[in-house]
């Protein structure tokens, strides 16, 4: 598999993917992201800086002394510069001590931000992006890579700036204590700009590697151990050995790269730091002889160079952490440019993204064009369907399994969007809705009922944000949801794990109350009674009569009797409506409908009641 490389300036877009985000996006998230917490960070600057140049104060009065010393100098003008190196210690110690408290609370608060900007976009995505991608890759971004992210702002980053300034404040005073003997340093310091330049160009796309490897491992090994009796059963034991093992392989690799990366960083940079050193003393002590500078002067120089070491050590220990986190930052704020459900690409900051305005439907006719659709880069599942649903029909949609009728329903409902072709309501594409107009125009009822963790309120107002307590127990009592008015707390019941269990009915009346509220022209029934026991369906088709009535009524039919009730038939065969009609109309033509129609009629005589 490819690995997820980012090009610099547009985000990967693997078809069926989520993307990453591109270097350029990086830069420009991080720097938002800074803006919002401008002073913190601004004081955060200062501090260092400050903490940084009260550092300098050791080593120049060092110098200070040996001269002193060497010209002569009583005790008491050692003591005072001693004094001095006292001062400056503890007023570094303080000021770092504040601008670290400073960097730990900026990196808290914008790491709130990253979560909730992340959880904001996570809501926006259409769900079939999120079945495309795989839930895990969106678990993995919103947990793992959340946290390194989180990490490397609250200590990493701070220790890596608070590094960069010392050492720029520490290279700054050599140039100013003898521009020369500085000079020499600089000089002895390029081996390091060198070694490291020659790793990050190879450190991103070796660590999203790695990453990659680890994914694909870890799917691989909970695929395994999911299907475990499918594995036993159907004796591929060896096969998933065998494919297990080559990932690992990958994975070992992967790490090979990274770890051959760092056995040739490290040792380079540990040899670097003394060439400066060395720079120093000997260009220095020639300088001395011919007595162009002073002891001190040498002395003070070396001992920076020397200081020097540790923010540098600090900021190249951390790159490996800094590149670790750069990829995850990246995969995070990929979300950024993944399709939202009505707005297109989410908020990038380009004008081409600005949300779509709100379209509003002219009429309640839906309209399906020449829709094709395949799912991900799989064959086309409907190919060329045409269909329109009059405002106050029903229309049952029946065919074999697999015929794409279940695709169709979501197109219809707008959840997918037609790869070609145009799904329309009142003559504006259904894609181009906000999810609040979406609501009100269609809506699909399956047999899968949500219940999500809160109150029978909160479960209730996801379909309608503005109703009161009354319009609430108005929709609960249409679906006959009479269980209701006994919750202790009434609608302030807990639903959920550890609150109120509902039972299998009582979560589809929910549903089903939930749509009374969003109070859509259009409801579309996939499979919607299809799994219920008897009693309970005949519960749920009393209180599905109230939630349609006066709605247009698209129903993917599993039983003849809801064709032969509705106003028309489409039938579905292999991606395409191959007849379209009333009942009596399709089974006087004698088709295929008709043929479904007499071997289901002969074999079960029909209700007297319909
Ligand atoms: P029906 O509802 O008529 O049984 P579907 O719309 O469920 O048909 O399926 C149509 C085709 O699309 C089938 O071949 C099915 O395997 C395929 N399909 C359905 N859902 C998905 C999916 N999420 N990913 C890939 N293929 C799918």
């Amino acid at each position: 598999m490819k690995p997820p490389r980012a090009a610099d300036d547009t985000p990967d877009a693997i078809p069926g993917h989520l993307p990453v985000a591109g270097p350029r996006q990086v830069r420009r998230a991080a720097l938002h992201f800074i803006r919002q917490d401008r002073r913190t960070f601004v004081a955060m600057i200062v501090l260092n800086a400050l903490a940084a140049a009260a550092g300098l104060v050791g080593p120049w009065l060092v110098g200070r002394i040996i001269n002193a010393v060497k010209d002569g100098g009583g005790v008491a003008a050692v003591d005072r510069l001693a004094l001095g190196i006292l001062v400056g210690a503890v007023a570094q110690l303080l000021l770092t001590r504040h601008a670290r408290y400073l960097a730990h609370r900026f990196g808290e608060r914008t790491l709130a931000r990253i979560r909730e900007q992340f959880v904001d976009r996570a809501l926006a995505l259409p769900a079939s992006a999120v079945e495309r991608a795989g839930a895990g890759d969106l678990t993995a971004r919103g947990t793992t890579d959340v946290m390194t992210a989180g990490q490397t702002l609250r200590d990493t980053g701070p220790d890596v700036f608070v590094a960069a300034v010392q050492a720029l404040f520490i290279l700054g005073a050599v140039l100013l204590l003898d521009p020369l003997l500085g000079a020499c340093g600089v000089l002895g310091l390029t081996g390091i700009w060198f070694a490291t330049r020659w790793y990050l160009r190879r450190a991103r796309s070796a660590y999203l590697d790695q990453g990659a490897a680890h994914s694909v491992l870890a799917e691989a090994l909970s695929a395994t151990a999911t299907g475990a009796r499918t594995v036993e059963a159907l004796g591929l034991r060896d096969l998933r050995i065998a494919d297990s093992e080559e990932k690992i392989e990958r994975c070992v690799s992967a790490r090979d790269r990274t770890l051959f990366l760092r056995s040739v960083l490290f040792p380079s940079i540990d040899v670097s730091y003394a060439i400066p050193v060395v720079a120093v003393l000997l260009v220095g002590g020639a300088l001395h002889e011919h007595g162009q500078v002073s002891l001190g002067t040498v002395v003070a120089s070396a001992l920076y160079l020397r200081q020097l070491s540790q923010p540098l050590d600090t900021i190249l220990q951390q790159v490996e952490q800094l590149q670790s986190s750069s990829a995850s930052f990246a995969r995070v704020e990929g979300l950024a440019a993944a399709p939202t459900r009505s707005t297109g690409p989410a908020d990038t900051g380009e004008a081409d993204s600005a949300p779509a305005p709100d379209h509003i439907p002219k009429d309640d006719r839906i309209d399906v064009q020449r829709v094709r659709f395949a799912y991900g880069d799989g064959v086309d599942v409907l190919r060329g369907v045409d269909l329109s649903v009059r405002p106050g029909e029903r229309l049952a949609i029946v065919g074999p399994s697999g015929a794409g009728k279940s695709t169709l329903s979501r197109l219809l409902a707008g959840i997918d969007a037609p790869g070609k072709g145009m799904v329309t309501v009142g003559g504006v594409p259904i894609a181009d809705l906000t999810p609040d107009r979406l609501r009100r125009q269609v809506v699909l009822v399956t047999q899968e009922h949500h219940v999500f963790l809160g109150s029978v309120r909160d479960n209730l107002l996801i379909a309608a944000e503005q109703a009161t307590d009354t319009e609430l127990r108005a929709a609960l009592t249409a679906v006959g949801a009479d269980w209701s008015d006994g919750l202790a707390a009434g609608l302030d019941t807990e639903l959920g794990p550890g609150g109120h269990q509902l039972h299998g009915a009582q979560a589809q009346q929910l549903a089903l109350a939930r749509v009374v509220l969003a109070d859509p022209h259009t409801v579309i029934l996939d499979e919607a009674t299809a799994l219920l026991d008897p009693t309970t369906a005949r519960h749920t088709e009393r209180a599905l009569a109230t939630v349609l009535r006066g709605r247009t009524v698209i129903a993917i039919a599993h039983r003849l009797q809801t064709a032969h009730d509705a106003d028309r038939v489409a039938v579905m065969e292999d991606g395409r409506v191959t007849e379209l009609g009333t009942h009596d109309d399709l089974v006087a033509a004698d088709g295929a409908y008709a043929e479904l129609w007499h071997s289901w009629h002969g074999d079960r005589p029909r209700p007297a009641s319909s």
